[in-house]
């Protein structure tokens, strides 16, 4: 069955299950206890931020581990903004960013911050001249998302990085969508804060860690016993970080030939999917995620779309699941310019490595047969036919 969901949902890789193994079983020390299963646990929990370090090229800095994506972008945006309140209360984002990283900059805002917003263009690309004028005495974080995990559109955050250094501001860059699927490098982003998701490189769920370069404070948002150097207290998920380290180490090695295999993949779906009667992309044509298929068809609703293909045994999403549950259109797809009929018939696959030629043949006997089917119901298209 066509499985076209992975940004919302990936399978743990056989050998990361391997690996966590232990760490269910017998090795059930405490990293913080003293002795040897402590230590052990200790030792494995370093080993994994080795094997992220290596894979974001953070030779300068270290990961602290979180329950996922979400914590992480709490941690840098909220932690970073409280520690240095003092010195400067406004933060630059993008309008296209994960909810976890818009509603902790309106966490900031309801703590005495400003926040600006920069619009993105068509295809999602946020404006980096804008960014540059929206810079004040007080601006103190910047925060832009390495790819947008919805539209699967790749930001100039090396220009952005540029030049939050050259202003001494911090730079946050959310890579949950990227990491695994394009080169994510620390130096070449100058970025101070990273976001990392473990299922999203085919590591389990619950799990997700924040690059924090050397010198860089943050305040803690989760306070107990003082874990991960006092920036994220709570017993340490042992087997889950193990097996985020497992999946880094494997998709150092192979995610480049993964991705050129996706990459082929995408462009024929896009391809074959334009051809259709009234079918267009969105996100951009080109600085695109090699996994993310995002299209919309006129008189047809996303949703509707979703659940035809369902019956069929495809599987595809509306959108980011995250943001699915609200009745309303994405904010990403508004932010692009779309209009909410269009952002309602949109529609979203993204691949993995379970996918073949074959699903996308499969798709594509499937999917004109269902948006016809959905068109023929649709008022406005028979008015159409008929004018
Ligand atoms: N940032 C981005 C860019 C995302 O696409 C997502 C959703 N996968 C998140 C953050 C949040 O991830 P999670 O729900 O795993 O915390």
């Amino acid at each position: 069955m066509p499985y076209f969901d992975y940004a919302n949902g990936c399978p743990v890789d056989e050998r990361v299950i391997e690996a966590m193994m232990p760490y269910l079983t017998q090795e059930i020390g405490n990293p913080s206890s003293v002795h040897s299963l402590g230590l052990k646990a200790r030792k494995a929990l370093d080993d994994a931020r080795e094997k992220l370090a290596l894979l974001i090229n953070a030779a300068d800095g270290d990961v602290i581990f979180t329950s996922g994506a979400t914590e992480a972008n709490n941690l840098a945006i909220i932690g970073y903004g409280m520690r240095h309140k003092r010195r400067g209360n406004h933060v630059i984002t993008s309008s296209i960013e994960h909810m976890s990283v818009i509603n902790s900059c309106k966490f900031l805002q309801k703590n005495g911050f400003e926040v600006t917003y920069i619009p993105v263009d068509r295809n999602g690309v946020v404006n980096v001249d804008e960014i540059e004028r929206s810079i004040k005495p007080e601006t103190i974080l910047i925060s832009v998302q390495h790819a947008n995990g919805e539209i699967g559109t790749i930001q100039p955050v090396e220009e952005i990085g540029e030049i939050a250094k050259e202003k001494g501001i911090a730079f946050h860059v959310d890579a949950t969508a990227s990491l695994g699927k394009i080169e994510v490098d620390v130096e070449r982003m100058n970025a101070d804060l990273i976001t990392l998701s473990s299922n999203d490189i085919y590591g389990p769920r619950g799990v997700g860690g924040l690059f924090i370069r050397k010198g860089v404070r943050v305040q803690p948002i989760i306070v107990g016993g003082g874990q991960e150097r006092g920036l994220r207290s709570g017993t340490e998920n042992v087997a889950g970080i193990v097996g985020f380290g497992k999946a880094a180490e494997i998709t150092m090695k192979e995610y480049r030939r993964e991705a050129g295999r996706e990459e082929k993949l995408r462009d024929e779906m896009i391809r074959r999917i334009l051809e259709m009667e009234e079918a267009y992309l969105n996100g951009h044509p080109e600085l695109r995620l090699p996994n993310n298929v995002n299209v919309r068809f006129s008189y047809v609703e996303g949703e509707s779309l979703v659940l035809s293909l369902d019956m069929e045994g495809i599987y595809a999403s509306t959108a980011s699941a995250c943001t699915s549950k609200t009745l309303e259109p994405s904010h990403v797809l508004i932010a692009c310019g779309l209009k909410h009929e269009e952002a309602h018939g949109s529609l979203l696959f993204t691949l993995g490595k379970g996918n073949t030629m074959e699903d996308v043949e499969k798709l594509m006997e499937v999917l004109p047969r269902v948006v016809e089917r959905l068109r023929m119901m649709s008022p406005l298209y028979k008015a159409k036919g008929e004018r």
